[in-house]
């Protein structure tokens, strides 16, 4: 059985039966099907549904957003700006799709060469609850967009949010199956990857999740996506502008009740700006108000669920414990619900949890470098490499240490780390390979087939 239980106050919303393993060989066998038919539509009549769908998410934003906040506790105006940010997705590869994926013709001896790009089939998709909607959308839309059919295997505490997305493609009048929703729990997702209609396999959550699903598609010899977790570090160098860094760093940190992959996590500061750094970082995290996630006016709602609350109160104590200082929060509220306040540990160390370990929720790790350079070097010094950011009024000297010095995915000069349709995403080291979005992310679950014409 699936529940989801509202974390504002651990009340059951509704428990879903689990597909069983006809009703899953089912599914699949008709998604199979659905994809051969899917394959030969062609780009106009695709990208016309994928605009339905945009216009579906927006006509219904505010019970889709309700819905997301009620399984997992997201604040209520984040959960609208996410199911906007699906209909662009869509409405970008509505636009985009066909140009992304036009033949190319490369001169060889041949009398015609050229690569085309072809779809795999059905993809699988294990996702997570944190951005429930944009999670799915941003590997559907491409992946539809390509050709493909997807089978959604969504986190366990969303089933209502997983429902929902399947039947957003059904209104916008997408083919019956062509995008299915499996009720299933994370044991089952193995016995899936086996089954010979699953083509390729994409998978946004933890580490270990990553491990386990790409360790069995590799024996499958299946490709894989991995879009895993994050230990952002946020640079402040000396001639940063801190008034202007301190709201785009705590916004970061707290976006999505501090659930976010791409959160700020660590930050790094140089020594000479640090004492005024701590000091105004602290204040604005204070500023930050907690409360009922479906009313406007708070900043944070709670946890998504207890055991994830548990485990982050866990790494703030064992980081405490091997001397980190607590500035604010620290404590678990006496309230009913997944609650756990804006946090500020400093004189965060090598060793702790809050430096080795990410931190995924509203707990922020102070670190001080002695300079720019021990600053980045303490950046690289994770085992993530997801997002990473830098402030400083030398545009030139940003630009550089963005694009050459740090090692990750996504590096920003004086903005917080944010994902873009226009814009590949994705991470190396352990935080995962393959890339989403844009041009790239539509190529990922494609045969690129050369064509050779002698
Ligand atoms: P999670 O526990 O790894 O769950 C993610 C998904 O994987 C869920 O559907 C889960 O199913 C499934 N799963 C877990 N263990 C599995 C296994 N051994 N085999 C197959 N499937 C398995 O992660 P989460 O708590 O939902 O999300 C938080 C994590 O996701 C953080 O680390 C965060 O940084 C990362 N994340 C990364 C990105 C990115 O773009 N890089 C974006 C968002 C989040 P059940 O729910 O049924 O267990």
């Amino acid at each position: 059985m699936l529940q989801s239980i509202n974390p504002v106050n651990e009340e059951l919303i509704k428990e879903y039966e689990e597909h069983t393993d006809s009703e899953i060989e089912n599914i699949l066998k008709r998604n199979d099907k659905a994809f051969k038919s899917w394959r030969t539509v062609d780009f106009g009549h695709r990208a016309d549904l994928m605009r339905k769908a945009g216009d579906v998410l927006r006509n219904n934003r505010d019970e889709y957003a309700e819905l997301m906040t009620r399984e997992m506790g997201k604040p209520i105006s984040g959960a609208r700006a996410e199911v906007d940010k699906c209909a662009w997705v869509c409405d970008y590869y509505a636009e985009n799709g066909e140009a992304f994926l036009n033949d190319e013709i490369i001169e060889t001896d041949a009398s015609k060469s050229f690569v085309t790009f072809e779809p795999l089939g059905s993809v699988l998709a294990v996702m997570p609850w944190n951005f429930p909607f944009w999670q799915v959308f941003r590997f559907a839309v491409p992946g539809l967009m390509a050709g493909n059919a997807g089978l959604l295997k969504h986190a366990s505490n969303v089933t209502g949010c997983a429902l929902a997305i399947e039947d957003v493609f059904k209104k916008a009048g997408f083919p019956e199956d062509l995008f299915r929703t499996l009720k299933i729990g994370s044991s089952k997702v193995a016995g899936v990857i086996e089954n010979p209609i699953i083509k390729a396999v994409t998978l946004t959550g933890s580490v270990p999740a990553g491990k386990a699903v790409a360790e069995k598609a590799g024996s499958e010899l299946k490709k894989t996506v991995l879009e895993l977790g994050g230990s952002d570090p946020y640079l402040i160098l000396d001639d940063a502008d801190i008034d202007k860094a301190i709201p785009t760093c705590v916004n970061s940190r707290l976006i999505n009740n501090g659930q976010s992959c791409i959160a700020a996590k660590r930050f790094i500061v140089v020594e000479s700006r640090f004492e005024e750094f701590e000091e105004k970082f602290v204040e604005e995290m204070k500023n930050r108000t907690m409360g009922d996630p479906m009313d406007d006016s708070f900043d944070l709602g709670p946890q998504a669920r207890n055991d994830l609350r548990d485990e982050l109160h866990d790494q703030v104590k064992r980081s405490i414990d091997k001397g980190a200082k607590c500035l604010l929060g620290g404590e678990i509220p006496d309230r009913k619900g997944a609650w756990y306040p804006p946090t500020v540990l400093t004189d965060v160390k090598q060793g702790m949890a809050a430096y080795e370990e990410e931190l995924f929720g509203p707990v922020a790790a102070i670190i001080k470098a002695k300079d720019e350079e021990e600053a980045i070097q303490i950046a690289n010094d994770s085992i993530f490499g997801l997002g990473a950011a830098v402030f400083t009024e030398d545009l030139g000297k940003g630009e550089k240490i963005a694009s050459k010095k740090l090692n990750a995915g996504n590096c920003f000069v004086n903005s917080l780390v944010k994902s873009d349709p226009r814009l590949p995403f994705g991470g190396i080291k352990e935080s995962g390979y393959g890339r989403e979005l844009s041009h790239f992310g539509i190529k990922e679950f494609v045969n690129v087939k050369t064509v050779y014409v002698g």
